[in-house]
């Protein structure tokens, strides 16, 4: 029967075929946790959502069965020259999540993309292809960000990322923290010192996670940075478990049990990124570390020192240091990682080589107090003291002077140099660590004891305990980092001011005020 209904489906299928389908009722906006792209190339990028017409219930309010998501990608934000256009799945076995790897695009350029399903449509995001393999290239910008964690302060910075001109946005990893909040359905009152809270126990299964991600990813601020930039995404510790390392925990749980909560870990974390299918977990294990060229101006490595390292050394945290830690054969990346970003470095021919990482490179001594005894962060590479030297050593063989090292994890900006033989030898590169988005709170400019960390470790050239991001303006031969603070994340409207400037010269490692 020809129904009014059927007609004006025909002429909406002419314009929009992906909205013609009959589509299950999703009881509500399926758009909720917004729009992300990720893992750029020169002729494409990933494109990311996950239907949750009721992110904070189980399933995200969504039925078990897949769905059909339509895609779009388009030169202008109107979407009057769309590039491509087409229909994917979202499985119940994915959350409901979606991945769509563009390709065939332009290098070097926006592009704007937004889905359907369930007769609606997706916020609009933009993302940005890399260039030519190549590519003469005069100058690129990026941010790097992490250590996000919820209910320490508000994600202010996010809001302030999705304003600035940027090729892409790194983020180290702390995405999220695993730790319990309130009990679910209970009302979230905030703990003392926090602005808000999470919901639900420590997690550990598939369930748990998805919750905590999408908790974190309904939050506006953090969706505008993810609408707003294509990111590169790595973790840390706190997507799984506080300080793991491989197949161990910190609390002794037996290595096969353990793994089995890192699989659950690997899946959430696989299904809110924006990852390309070669990142879909395999049991535990999870391929993250991944090289890009951006033109012949900068080959960035990402790396992953979490899945493969040895343990902490010397009890883990804080320490004095111990014969543990000094084992020559210690690794915090594992043999294969290792091998792979020492072929890459040593094979390169562009003009910058960025080492985008988790944890503190830098051999820092952290004592606050002159009378105190050294100690040291062993879950930093500080406690991966052989592993610091071959890859300094690796710099100084394969004759590269163009490597800058970019952290995160301390919850504090610092901007040093890595110099060969702990901290006493030639300077073979640059470390900036950025500080946390929220974790941590207010924080303070300088936190008491800064004044005798930066006597004791004269490579170290700045530190700063406040929350936001670092800004890295790569040039052909000078590289400028910019160090952004917010006033207080305790409370909206935190303003934004740079707190300090280096700067980096191709060809002579070391680091001096910009
Ligand atoms: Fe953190
Ligand atoms: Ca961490």
């Amino acid at each position: 029967m020809f129904t009014r209904r059927a007609a004006l489906a025909g002429l909406a299928g002419l314009a929009a075929p992906a909205l013609l389908r009959a589509q299950p009722t999703l009881g509500g906006d399926p758009f909720t946790l917004g729009v992300a792209s990720g893992d750029p190339a020169p002729d494409g990028f990933v494109a990311w959502t996950r239907l949750a017409p009721r992110p904070l219930e189980l399933h995200g309010g969504m039925p078990m069965t897949p769905v059909p998501v339509g895609y779009e990608v388009a030169e202008d934000d109107d979407f009057r020259q769309i590039a491509r256009r087409g229909e994917t799945m979202a499985w119940p076995n994915l959350g409901h999540s979606v991945h769509v790897e563009f390709a065939g695009l332009e290098p070097n350029r926006p592009y704007w993309y937004r889905f359907s399903a369930g007769g609606a449509r997706s916020p609009t995001g933009r993302g940005r292809t890399a260039p030519a393999a190549g590519a003469s290239l005069e100058r690129l910008r990026f941010a790097s960000v992490g250590c996000q964690h919820y209910e320490e302060g508000l994600y202010t910075a996010h809001r302030r990322l999705a304003g600035e001109e940027l090729d892409f946005v790194w983020c180290y990893g702390d995405y999220i923290y695993e730790k319990a909040g309130g009990a679910i359905g209970q009302p979230a009152a905030p703990k003392r010192g926090k602005v808000r809270r999470h919901i639900g126990d420590e997690c550990y299964s598939l369930d748990d996670y998805r919750l905590r991600y999408a908790h974190y990813r309904a939050d506006p601020d953090l969706q505008a940075a993810h609408a707003a930039h294509s990111w590169w995404t790595t973790w840390d510790d706190h997507e799984t478990d506080s300080n793991w390392a491989a197949d161990r925990d910190q609390d002794g749980t037996p290595p096969e049990l353990f793994d089995l909560r890192r699989q659950a870990a690997a899946q959430a974390y696989y299904e809110f990124m924006p990852l390309r299918r070669s990142a879909l977990p395999l049991g535990p294990s999870i391929q993250i570390y991944r090289r890009a060229a951006y033109g012949d101006l900068l080959d960035c490595h990402f790396l992953d020192t979490r899945q493969f390292r040895d343990d902490q050394p010397c009890g883990d945290e804080f320490q004095p240091l111990c014969p543990e830690a000094l084992a020559p054969g210690r690794s915090i990346m594992g043999a294969a990682q290792e091998r792979w970003l020492f072929e890459g470095l040593a094979q390169g021919t562009a003009r910058w080589n960025l080492i985008a990482q988790q944890v503190m490179v830098m051999q820092l001594d952290r004592r606050q107090v002159e009378a105190d005894p050294s100690f040291w962060n062993m879950d930093s590479w500080a406690g991966y003291p052989a592993a610091r030297e071959r890859l300094l050593n690796h710099l100084k063989q394969a004759n590269l002077h163009n490597v800058v090292v970019t952290s995160g994890d301390e919850h504090q900006h610092y901007a040093g140099e890595l110099r060969a033989d702990g901290a006493d030898g030639p300077v073979r590169a640059v470390e900036f660590v950025a500080t946390s988005i929220s974790s941590g709170g207010d924080g303070e400019d300088q936190q008491a004891g800064s004044d005798q960390i930066l006597a004791d470790n004269p490579h170290l050239k700045f530190m700063n305990s406040q929350r936001g991001y670092l800004l890295c303006d790569v040039g052909r031969d000078t590289w400028r980092a910019d160090f952004m603070v917010l006033d207080q994340v305790s409370r909206p409207g935190g303003n934004l001011t740079r707190r300090a400037s280096f700067a980096v010269e191709r060809g002579a490692p070391g680091v001096h005020r910009a």
